[in-house]
């Protein structure tokens, strides 16, 4: 048996993992390979007393539901992971402890670093749309660069004032029909204009930095009109491709390749 890695979740069919993992090992020529596998909540506690004992397993990611679930399964959780209260990566170390970090908030720390140290930023402050996991990590990452003046946008206000007291920032909470004012960041970490899902009506006013974490379709209408008032964007491939290569790194002990984003992209966007 080769070395391998997985996602886990319930459902799992539609995660696009394996083609980034997968792509990144065959570039590199390494005999590995990163699998999709269906994993119930009530089969979680017995998957990884399994999996501790298998030498080859590099350890997983993890998708919905299990997210906050594996808390109390793992050895050891990180200080992001603790921070925003959700694994996404498990390595499993030589001596079979397991230890849970979260890779989606450690590249929207990264991939956020200059926009929220940036001059705009601290004079206009930063916004997000959502109060779930995702908004946990980007809440995550705009404490990390003490960001002051957050908005956040969400339907259920309550849950939006108790993520800005659990992150110790200063800001305030409204509905999702009342416009954002920013021009400092404004990140979409809800559902809403993903496939299936009513599209965000929220709007804005101001000249941010727009970044939509929907990936399916690319293009939302909040990037769409963003980007017809010629505002900066960034899309829902960059913090997938970003937590992937983070995971890639901790699973596998190498850095993704270089230079090939531009196939991958294209790869998962066909
Ligand atoms: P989640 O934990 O289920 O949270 C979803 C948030 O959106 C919650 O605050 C929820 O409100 C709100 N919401 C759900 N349906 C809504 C509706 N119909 N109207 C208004 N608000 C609604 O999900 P998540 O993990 O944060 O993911 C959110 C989205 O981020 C995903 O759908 C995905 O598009 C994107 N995402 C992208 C990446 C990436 O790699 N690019 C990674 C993670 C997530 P309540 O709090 O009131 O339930």
């Amino acid at each position: 048996m080769k070395p391998y890695a997985e996602v886990i979740g319930d459902p799992i069919a539609h995660s696009k993992s394996p083609l980034i993992h997968n792509f990144w090992l065959a570039k590199l020529g390494i005999d590995a390979e990163y699998r999709a596998t269906h994993v119930r909540p009530d089969e979680l506690a017995d998957y990884f007393t399994r999996r501790r004992g298998d030498a080859e397993w590099r350890g997983c990611n993890v998708t919905i539901p299990h997210k906050e679930m594996v808390l109390t399964l793992l050895d050891e959780i990180d200080e992001t992971a603790r921070s925003v209260g959700a694994v996404n990566t498990i390595v499993r170390r030589e001596d079979g402890n397991l230890i849970g970090s979260n890779t989606d908030a450690e590249s929207l720390v990264a991939e956020l670093s200059d926009e929220l140290n940036s001059i705009a930023v601290a004079e206009f402050g930063a916004a997000v749309i959502g109060a779930g996991g995702a908004a946990r990590a980007v809440l995550h990452a705009f404490a990390r660069h003490s960001v002051t003046g957050v908005t956040i946008a969400a339907r259920d206000i309550a849950k939006a004032n108790a993520l800005l007291d659990a992150f110790g920032l200063d800001g305030y909470s409204q509905g999702l029909t009342e416009d954002i004012e920013t021009s400092g960041i404004l990140v979409n970490a809800s559902p809403l204009g993903m496939v299936g899902m009513p599209e965000l009506t929220t709007e804005f006013t101001g000249r941010p930095l727009v970044f939509d974490l929907v990936y399916a379709p690319l293009e939302t209408s909040l990037l769409r009109s963003a980007r017809a008032r010629g505002l900066p964007t960034l899309d829902g491939l960059v913090l997938l491709i970003g937590q992937a290569a983070l995971a890639f790194a901790k699973l596998f002990g190498v850095e993704r390749p270089l230079g090939v984003e531009a196939e991958l992209r294209a790869l998962l966007t066909a």
